[in-house]
This record gives C-alpha cells, structure tokens and sequence, in this order.
C-alpha cells in the first residue's frame, strides 16, 4: 500500500486524459524523485493556471479583465470568428492566417443533455454585433450540436453581418481542434455563406 499522499497524486494525474492507472503511476514516482524547487514550481503553476477566466468581451481565457487578442488593436476589428471552445480558439490562431478577433461560445447548444442556447455565450456575441462588424465566421464541430448551434446563431444574428462557415473539409462527427492544421486552413479558407435555412 502506497502512503495515501502519494496514493492521492497518482488519483489526480490518472484524471488527466490519456493517463491510465501505470502511466500514473511512473508520473508520480518522477515527481516524487523531483527536487523539492521543481515539485514547488509545479504546484505553483497548477494553482496559476486556475485563476485563469474568462475575457469580458470574448470569453477567451485570460489573466487580467481582457484578453491579449481584444486588447490588441492592431487585429482586424471588422470579423469575428466564433469557435466552441478555447482549445479551437488556439488551434485557428495557430495557422496563423486569421487576424481577426474571436468570440467563445463554451460549448454547444445539446437539446437531449440540456444545453439551451441561455446557457451559452451568445447573447454577449449578440451585444459585440455594431455596424463595425461585417464577417462572423462559424468556426464549430462539423457534429450534429456544431450544425444546430451555427443555424441558431446564424438565425439570431441575421442581417446584422455577413455570416460565414468553415468549408465542409472536416470529417462529418469531427472535432474542430482534432482536424490537422491543413485541413483546418482549408476548411477556412474556403467559407461559405451559412443562410441560416441549413
Ligand atoms: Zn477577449
């Protein structure tokens, strides 16, 4: 039997995705033999990276009230891209071939698990939506919840801007950050007019 406090960070880390029970195991036993300023340091970085939230105006993660992309105001202020999650967000600002500014929804809408458009951050891109705006690119999972939630969006925002989605490059039932970069900037490249009929 292991010490429980050493019983408690296998636990922990076997919470991380992909890390089975052995993987675990071998991680906590490399911490373990860590130098304590090492062991300190990442203990340090877990309890930083938890007093992350979200942006004001886009819901992207961030340290202070606003985000390093909205503060920055050399990025093109006329599109916005809106993308489910943060791990999306980081995986178009990637390709390096968007300026524009984001929008982060935390998820989709899911009738069947509950997951009302209220419970999402629409109404906020809703309030984002001035006459300086001229593209919203849906930029979401080419899933059933992704299809729902870009007609719901591109219903509630109609006339408002020109509303765009990726290019169906990406495989039916497939996640938006799983797909390889170039399958990504195609998919982007090639948008299409979304006319909020499907
Ligand atoms: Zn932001």
């Amino acid at each position: 039997m292991y010490p429980n406090s050493f019983e408690n960070l296998m636990l922990e880390l076997h919470n991380l995705p992909g890390v089975g029970m052995k993987s675990a195991e071998r991680m906590a036993f490399a911490i373990l033999n860590w130098p304590k300023a090492q062991q300190e340091q990442l203990a340090q970085a877990i309890r930083q990276v938890s007093q992350l939230h979200a942006c004001k105006i886009c819901g992207n993660l961030c340290e202070g009230d606003i985000c390093s992309i909205c503060a920055d105001s050399t990025r093109d202020q006329t599109q916005i891209c809106v993308v489910q999650s943060e791990k999306d967000l980081y995986a178009i600002e990637n390709l390096q071939e968007y300026h524009g500014l984001y929008h982060v929804l935390h998820g989709a809408i899911n009738i069947q698990k509950g997951i009302l458009p209220d419970h999402l951050n629409i109404e906020e891109l809703e309030k984002r939506m001035t006459p300086q705006i001229k593209e919203v690119i849906l930029a979401l999972d080419s899933n059933a919840e992704g299809e729902t939630t870009a007609r719901y969006i591109a219903l509630r925002l109609e006339g408002k801007a020109l509303i765009t989605k990726l290019a169906s490059g990406l495989p039916f039932g497939g996640k938006l950050d799983y797909a390889d970069a170039r399958t990504l900037s195609k998919a982007f490249a090639g948008r299409q007019k979304e006319n909020g009929q499907g």
